[in-house]
């Protein structure tokens, strides 16, 4: 049997420390328009979709959520991207992750997560992807981030020595 346009190419790819806490990069090449990777998880049942928290929801159908929060689903540490090179496609109700320009070595992994999700999770805070915030402003943020994390570490030091 030939092999199907919506197999996974196998590409080398890495979590890796992103601008959004973790992302997935890519080790080696990616040609354009391949499958990359399917978005996998468990079927939601019917109240879980409405009382699920989770954060890695996948609307496959209006019948079918799926939850993609467990180890085996590499797809999730894709960030959102508003320029990205990837884009997802549905196909027999599962989700694929498909490169849309040849991808190179190095770049981070990232598709359009959506208006709704944009405007729920990603609005509040700023889109930190690489169209939304330039090379310059992100080394400013996260010197700011690092710094904010060493003052924590060292005052959360002084309580411990305090205490002993
Ligand atoms: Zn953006």
């Amino acid at each position: 049997m030939a092999k199907s346009r919506y197999t996974p190419g196998g590409f080398d790819i890495a979590v890796k420390k992103a601008r959004a806490g973790r992302g997935l990069f890519a080790k080696e090449d990616i040609p354009k328009g391949v499958c990359v990777l399917e978005y996998v998880g468990r079927t939601l049942s019917q109240k879980e979709e409405y009382t699920s928290r989770s954060r890695y929801l996948f609307e496959v159908t209006k019948h079918k959520t799926i939850d993609g929060w467990n180890k085996r689903n590499t797809a999730r540490y894709i960030n959102h991207s508003c320029k990205p090179n990837c884009e997802v496609e549905i196909h027999k109700k599962r989700v694929f992750v498909f490169s849309i320009r040849k991808i190179k070595a190095g770049e981070e992994l990232g598709y359009d997560y959506g208006k709704s999700y944009f405007d729920a999770f990603l609005k509040p805070i700023g889109c930190r992807c690489l169209k939304c915030m330039s090379e310059r402003k992100w080394a400013k943020v996260e010197a700011k981030e690092l710094k904010a994390n060493a003052l924590k570490k060292s005052k959360a030091l002084k309580k411990k020595k305090k205490k002993a």
